[in-house]
């Protein structure tokens, strides 16, 4: 556990760095040891650490102005920093403390003090860490559809707006595929719902099979629609994807109580170019376009792919 909590250690005295040192390696803790403020600081730019304990009077850069340093930077996590100090009078411990210090030692310090110490520096971190992966997971939840996993309409909305306004600077191609299972509520009606879930997920399953991981994404827009936003890729390219998702679609099967079905899906393709009226465009009004072509697929006999630019 101490090894996953790399300390940084600065202090001019190679008495003090050497018992620091030891002290800790003794104690499993992964150390890097260095001998000025200002290469602490550099360091520390260089990888983080999130426990630093910094001797106070060095020259270059004081323990004081590496505490001001590390807090003005952004970190990956919180830093706890311990001062050691042979001065040991309040008000120097109050301009410590100040100073973005989370605890603090006075000279010659005492080991299991410190280590002690750097423990309890262990238990905010472990907090911190758990705090935010709980933070992290009610993210994925918030934009995600949990039958699917494809993302929901609340991501959409906020990816979007950025995903267009990178497009138009820089005049890339942007292309959005909407699809929509064919005669879905018969296969709820025939299968029943449980089946109707099982296509649905398979169907995103193709979705997420086809498209380029990290690049494009897939939103679950309604019940059984679908929304693909393909960054950088033309009408034509989108059309490609689109035909192959419909291929893929039409020939998957399913089973539900002995018997197998299969279901198709209508997709309606549309994209951003240099021609498009770029200060007219909106999230709806792409929507909205790519719904057009979709129900004019749906029109035109369903499991077919029907395009055009925006
Ligand atoms: P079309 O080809 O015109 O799209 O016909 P359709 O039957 O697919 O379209 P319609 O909009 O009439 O019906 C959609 C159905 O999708 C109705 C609804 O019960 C079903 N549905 C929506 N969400 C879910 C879901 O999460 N699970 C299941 N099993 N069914 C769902
Ligand atoms: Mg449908
Ligand atoms: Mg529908």
């Amino acid at each position: 556990m101490a090894a996953e909590f790399p300390i940084l250690i600065a202090d001019d005295d190679p008495v003090t760095r050497k018992l620091l040192e030891r002290t800790l390696t003794k104690r499993g803790y992964r150390v890097t040891v260095v001998d000025d403020g200002r290469k602490a600081f550099e360091r520390f730019q260089e990888e983080f650490f999130p426990l630093v304990v910094s001797d106070w009077m060095m020259p270059g850069m004081d323990g004081l102005e590496i505490c001001k340093a590390i807090r003005g930077v952004e970190t990956e996590g919180y830093v706890f920093i311990i001062l050691l100090t042979s001065r040991d009078n309040r008000e120097d411990i109050v301009r410590g403390l100040e100073a973005g210090a989370d605890d603090y030692l006075t000279k010659p310090f005492n080991p299991a003090e410190l280590a002690a110490r750097i423990n309890t520096g262990i238990r905010i971190l472990e907090l911190e860490r758990s705090l935010k992966k709980a933070n992290d997971e009610i993210r994925v939840l918030s934009i995600t559809d949990q039958l699917t996993g494809c993302y929901n309409r609340v991501y959409m909305v906020e990816r979007m707006e950025p995903e267009i306004k990178r497009a138009k600077r820089y005049r890339h191609w942007l292309s959005v595929i909407m699809c929509d299972l064919d005669h879905f509520k018969q296969v709820n009606d025939t299968h029943g719902h449980q089946a109707g879930d099982m296509v649905l997920k398979g169907f995103a399953e193709i979705i997420n099979r086809s498209i380029r991981d990290k690049v494009d994404w897939a939103v679950r827009y309604g019940g059984e629609e679908f929304i693909i936003i393909l960054p950088e890729t033309d009408l034509e390219g989108a059309a490609v994807v689109a035909e192959r998702l419909r291929r893929s679609a039409a020939e998957a099967r399913y089973t539900a109580e002995g018997t197998s079905f299969h279901v198709t899906a209508s997709f309606g393709v549309t994209g951003l170019n240099e021609k498009t009226p770029w200060e007219k465009l909106s999230i709806d009004t792409i929507i909205q376009h790519a719904d057009t072509l979709l129900y004019a697929a749906k029109d035109a006999g369903r499991d077919r792919v029907h395009l055009d630019q925006l």
